[in-house]
């Protein structure tokens, strides 16, 4: 099997699900308890808090609040701030998570612009200052978008809305960058960022967000008073443990990586573009090759649903995506009308995407197999018209 749908999730790595089981079985302690094995476990908690800080360049400013997703930590910065923020800016390609919370409070009456994206899927700088206003109090915006590898400028969009208003706080979802590109803390004006560990070969059901200690963060879920009173309920220290081992696994050679996956996806996208053009295919690419994550190609045949071309791939023991898979449940696709693409581009939209275990060896036959696919399907939707 080739499994090209690392964007929606990947596989745990061996040493991490070897430190989980063994978590599991042995020190099972709550951190919360009083004798020793119990703070034994609270310090590997703590430790586990600094290892991920070091990761992103967060400094002593920051804290962390471990979650059970990624979709949790996004649900709880945006509860905490768009409950009590009179302006808020919310880049439209967000992952759902973020859009649906916010579709939340935009119903209940909170003033909320969704900043617009650019062709290539970027949020548009210049359409980001006319938003941005001196009351403009909250902001968030993706790192890398799950739908096209797309890798906004935080950099830019932090200090520009920090000049407009100091006080603005920057939410930043960085679960497609995490470990893939990389994050120094220390040179954004950031104030939240999540992540999630199942994307970087950790367990599923672990997530966290990143936090600067002085701005507010209500909790949503009470109870114990665990996380610093963030986030109540018994720590999963087992998946965060990890979490951890696979973020610093993942970490220890992120350039070398990322080179490496870069080169896959020229290859397989030079094989592809001269494939489909050898046989009369229109191929739309959605984003640009060179600057987005390496580790996201979003693409289609027109004319070749995607829906049905993931099924004949999966025929083909080849697994893709049509996008976020948190997605497909819903119809259309937010992030590629923002770009401008026409609904038949949408619907022959597919996501490949990589990790450092995808093995292409032969991108040529792997384009073959995908463009043939295309071609077959393309051939029998137009018999059947
Ligand atoms: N944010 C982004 C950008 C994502 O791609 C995803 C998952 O696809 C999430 C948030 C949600 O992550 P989790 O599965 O940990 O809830």
């Amino acid at each position: 099997m080739i499994f090209l749908d690392n964007a929606s999730t990947t596989p745990c790595r061996e040493d991490s699900a070897e430190i989980i089981k063994n978590e599991l079985v042995n020190n099972y302690f709550n951190p919360s308890a009083k004798y020793m094995n119990a703070l034994t476990e609270e310090n590997k908690l703590n430790q586990a808090r600094e290892t991920l800080k070091n990761i992103v360049g967060a400094t002593d400013e920051f804290n962390v609040v471990f979650t059970g997703s990624a979709t949790e930590a996004n649900n709880l910065v945006l509860s905490s701030s768009l409950s009590r923020h009179k302006e808020n800016i919310i880049s439209i390609g967000e992952h759902s998570s973020v859009m649906a919370k916010s579709k939340f409070y935009l119903d209940n009456g909170v003033k909320i612009s969704y900043a617009p994206l650019n062709s290539v899927g970027e949020v548009d700088k210049e359409k980001f200052m006319e938003l941005m206003t001196k009351d403009t109090e909250f902001v968030s915006i993706m790192l890398v978008s799950n739908e096209t590898g797309a890798i906004n400028d935080i950099k830019w969009i932090s200090e520009y809305a920090k000049s407009v208003n100091p006080k603005v706080l920057i939410h930043m979802d960085a679960v497609q960058g995490l470990c893939k590109i990389k994050i120094n803390l220390k040179n954004l004006k950031v104030d939240y960022m999540t992540v999630s560990s199942h994307k970087v070969h950790g367990p599923k059901g672990v997530g966290a967000l990143i936090y600067r200690k002085n701005v507010k963060l209500n909790p949503e879920i009470l109870g114990g008073g665990q996380e610093m009173g963030k986030r109540s309920g018994t720590e999963n220290v087992p998946g965060i443990l990890g979490f951890i081992n696979s973020c610093v696994k993942l970490n220890e050679k992120i350039d070398e990586n990322r080179a490496k996956v870069h080169e896959w996806k020229k290859g397989l996208i030079s094989e592809i573009k001269r494939q489909s053009e050898e046989s009369d295919l229109r191929l739309i690419m959605n984003g640009d090759e060179e600057s987005a994550s390496p580790y996201i190609l979003s693409m289609g045949f027109l004319g070749v649903k995607g829906e049905v071309l993931l099924h004949a791939l999966e025929r083909k023991n080849i697994l893709i995506g049509t996008g976020s898979a948190c997605n497909s449940k819903h119809s259309g696709n937010v992030t590629l009308s923002a770009m401008g693409r026409s609904l038949a581009e949408i619907e022959c939209n597919i996501r490949l995407s990589f990790s450092i275990d995808t093995t292409i060896e032969d991108e040529k036959e792997i384009a073959r197999t995908i463009v043939d696919c295309a071609k077959k399907l393309k051939t029998t939707s137009k018999i059947k018209r």
